[in-house]
C-alpha cells in the first residue's frame, strides 16, 4: 500500500478507538504533531494533527467543537439554537446548520420517512444516554410519534418552525456537519494531516492515505473486522452496539424506526458510509442503518455516496466504490 512513507491507520466507530490507535504510536512517524482528547457532542473525541501549526489548529478544533456543541445543536445545552426552537417553537439557525438540516430533509424525504429529525419526543422516552432508560409504554410511544414528522417542520432561509410538542433531534447529523467546519477551518492554518475523530464521525484531511479499521461490533478493546484505504475523505459509522440498554434479555439501541418508534431492525449491526460532505455520511449512515442494506445501497446510489453494510450473520455487503479498497481482517467475516 502506497502511502508516500506516511503510514498509519485509525480504527473508525469513536474516540475509544481511535485513542488506542494513538496509545500504539501509530501518529508517531510524523513530526509536529498535536494530540489531544475531550468530551463534547455527547461522545469522546480525538484530535490528531501534523504540521508547522498543528498546536493553533489544534486549539480552533476544539473550540470550535465545544461552541457548536452548546450553542447550536445540542438538545441538553438551553442556550443552543436547536434548544431555543424546540422550546419556543420556532428560531433561527446558523447557515450551516440550516444547510445541515435541508440535507436532513432530503434524506428524510428519499428514504420514505425512515430517517426523521423530529423524533426527538420518541427518543426521550427510550432515554438513551441518561442513565435512565427504559422501555416506554405503547400509549406514550404512540403520542409521541403523532408529535413527530419531518413534513411538518417549515423552514424560510434560516428560520424554523416545528408544530407545538415536536422535538428536533440532530443528533444523527451534527457530529458529521460539524466536520464540515473544522474541514474549511484548516484550510487556514499550516497543517499537512489531520484525524478528527467525533465519535462515530471521522474527518480525514491531507495528501497520502489513510487506513481506517471498521470496529468489530461490541469490541471495547478496537478491534476491526476490515480495513479500508482512502484519501482524504469523511468516513461514518452507525451502529447498534453504540448506545443501547438491556431488558429482561432484550436489547433495545438508539437507532429508532419512525414507523413504530422502537429501535431499527433491518438485520444490519452496522452502516459505514464514505463521502466528501461529512453532514452526508452522519445522516446516511443513520438512514441506512434503519433502511436495511438493499434500500441503502441505493439510497447512497443517488447521494453519490459509497458504503460498507454489516449484517447479523456477519455477512459484509459493499457499494461498487469499495469493493477494490476494502480488506476484511477478520475471518469471522466475510464478503457477500
Ligand atoms: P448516529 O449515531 O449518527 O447513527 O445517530 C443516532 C442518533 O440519531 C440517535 O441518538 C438519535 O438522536 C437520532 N436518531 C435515531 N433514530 C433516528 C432516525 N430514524 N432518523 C433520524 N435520526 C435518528
Ligand atoms: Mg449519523
Amino acid at each position: 500500500m502506497k502511502s508516500g512513507g506516511k503510514k498509519a491507520f485509525y480504527i473508525v466507530f469513536g474516540a475509544a478507538v481511535i485513542v488506542l490507535a494513538l496509545a500504539l504510536g501509530a501518529y508517531r512517524v510524523f513530526n509536529n504533531e498535536t494530540v489531544r482528547q475531550f468530551t463534547a457532542m455527547d461522545t469522546l473525541i480525538g484530535v490528531s494533527i501534523t504540521g508547522r501549526e498543528s498546536a493553533e489548529a489544534a486549539g480552533e478544533v476544539e473550540n470550535l467543537i465545544k461552541a457548536l456543541d452548546k450553542d447550536v445543536y445540542s438538545r441538553h445545552s438551553a442556550t443552543s439554537a436547536l434548544s431555543a426552537i424546540n422550546r419556543d417553537g420556532k428560531g433561527e439557525l446558523p447557515e450551516e446548520c440550516s444547510e445541515a438540516l435541508e440535507l436532513m430533509r432530503s434524506v428524510a424525504a428519499k428514504s420514505g420517512g425512515a430517517f426523521d429529525f423530529t423524533l426527538g419526543a420518541v427518543s426521550d422516552l427510550w432515554g438513551f444516554g441518561t442513565g435512565k432508560e427504559s422501555v416506554p409504554d405503547e400509549a406514550a410511544l404512540k403520542k409521541a410519534l403523532e408529535k413527530s414528522g419531518f413534513e411538518k417542520v417549515k423552514t424560510d432561509g434560516t428560520s424554523v418552525t416545528i408544530p407545538h410538542g415536536m422535538i428536533l433531534d440532530m443528533g444523527a447529523a451534527a457530529k458529521g456537519a460539524a466536520l464540515d467546519r473544522i474541514r474549511s477551518e484548516l484550510g487556514g492554518y499550516s497543517v499537512k494531516r489531520a484525524v478528527i475523530s467525533l465519535g462515530g464521525s471521522i474527518l480525514l484531511y491531507g495528501k497520502g492515505e489513510f487506513r481506517v479499521g471498521i470496529q468489530t461490533p461490541g469490541s471495547a478493546g478496537g478491534e476491526y473486522f476490515a480495513l479500508l484505504t482512502l484519501p482524504e475523505t469523511n468516513v461514518s459509522t452507525s451502529g447498534s452496539y453504540e448506545r443501547y440498554f438491556e431488558k429482561d434479555g432484550v436489547r433495545y439501541h438508539h437507532i429508532l424506526d419512525p414507523g413504530t418508534g422502537y429501535p431499527a431492525r433491518s438485520g444490519l449491526v452496522s452502516v459505514t458510509v464514505v463521502s466528501p460532505s461529512g453532514a452526508l455520511t452522519d445522516i446516511l449512515s443513520t438512514a441506512c442503518f434503519v433502511l436495511g442494506a438493499e434500500k441503502g445501497a441505493q439510497l447512497c446510489k443517488e447521494f453519490g455516496c459509497e458504503a460498507v453494510f454489516l449484517d447479523e450473520n456477519n455477512g459484509v455487503t459493499v457499494t461498487p466504490g469499495i469493493a477494490d479498497i476494502i480488506e476484511i481482517t477478520d475471518e469471522n467475516y466475510r464478503l457477500r
